[in-house]
């Protein structure tokens, strides 16, 4: 507001940026600028330049969770989480570094090097017999980026990836804050034989309409659902509907935030196709992702350890 909050344009749509930093956080969808939100402008900037180095230097870590089929208990595929390392070697979790790429752009470079770092390691595991799909998380910035379905063709010839090596997350929300143009990218994306998903399923508002448009083949219960189900028969019920939904539409299911036993025979008996969560492992490094699957391998039955 002018002028309380700057005298020149330049102060009002800073202001304005700290402001809309501040309600995308908070999830409200609205802040009003305040001097006390602004303190934290000079560690935005701080954290900023530590995460565009952190790109260029490639100090972001990939973590690796692997996604098991509920009926055979094989294993479908590892989801790809990225971490930041920082110089002390700690890392930090997606949630803190994230939103501030997607708010400023950074999030494109970002995209591209897991794309890249997952790509290489679908060909690592392919020198040593192993064929696994690894699903990359997207952002709804990066349906706006016109240029990603040809950086992701030009990436695949690189590692000598067939399409089906990727599998790409969007959530819902990222899917309907621009439904139409996130449509038409999903389409462009699709065209490249890489199969998309809808992450977080059942957070967003997405129409029944649209969902049959949109060109994936799989969806992703979100974890709020999942994790109370086997306690929660609303939850339950959700999840037995979705499972039914996606079903009809020709859609393959998982569901994520898997914790325990009750949970994984719960999503059996729903007749859901594939289980992500704790219970079968927490997101690894690839290191120790080899060391568990230890002598199984895909064609092998995979049994949780507790059963
Ligand atoms: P997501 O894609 O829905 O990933 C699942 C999140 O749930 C991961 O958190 C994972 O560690 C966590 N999780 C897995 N199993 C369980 C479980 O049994 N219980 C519970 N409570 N949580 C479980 P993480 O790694 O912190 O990632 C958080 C979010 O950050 C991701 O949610 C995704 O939206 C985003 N993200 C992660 N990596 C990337 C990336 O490379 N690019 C983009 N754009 N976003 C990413
Ligand atoms: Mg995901
Ligand atoms: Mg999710």
């Amino acid at each position: 507001m002018y002028p309380a909050h700057g005298e020149d344009a330049t102060s009002l749509l800073r202001h304005a940026d700290v402001a809309m930093y501040v309600a995308k956080r908070s999830g409200d969808g609205y802040a009003v600028y305040t001097a006390e939100l602004d303190q934290h402008s000079p560690q935005r900037l701080a954290l900023l330049g530590e995460l565009r180095q952190a790109i260029d230097r490639n100090d972001l870590v990939l973590h690796y969770q692997p996604k098991v089929a509920l009926d055979t208990g094989r294993l479908v595929g590892v989801e790809a989480l990225v971490r930041w390392r920082r110089a002390d070697g700690v890392l930090v979790a997606p949630d803190q570094f994230i939103p501030l790429a997607e708010q400023t752009g950074l999030i494109r470079p970002l995209t591209r090097r897991v794309l890249d770092q997952a790509l290489r390691q679908t060909w690592a595991w392919r020198q040593a017999g192993l064929e696994l799909t690894v699903a990359v998380n997207l952002s709804m910035r990066d349906l706006h980026d016109p240029e990603l379905p040809a950086a992701l063709e030009h990436m695949l010839r690189k590692w000598e990836a067939t399409p089906d090596c990727l599998l790409l997350e969007i959530t819902e929300s990222g899917l309907m804050s621009e439904p139409t143009r996130a449509l038409e990218t999903a389409v462009r994306l699709a065209s490249t034989g890489v199969r998309l998903a809808i992450d977080d399923f059942g957070t967003g508002y997405s129409s029944l309409a649209y969902l049959k448009r949109l060109p994936v083949a799989e969806l992703k219960i979100d974890k709020s659902f999942v994790g109370t189900m086997a306690r929660d028969e609303g939850d339950a019920t959700i999840v037995r509907s979705t499972i039914g939904l996606a079903h009809d539409l020709g859609l393959s299911v998982v569901a994520e935030g898997v914790e325990d036993q009750a949970t994984w025979d719960l999503l059996g008996l729903l007749g859901c196709d594939v289980a992500q969560g704790y219970y079968l492992s927490q997101p690894t490094p690839a290191s120790e992702f080899v060391q568990w699957l230890g002598p199984r391998s895909p064609q092998n039955r995979w049994l949780p350890a507790a059963a």
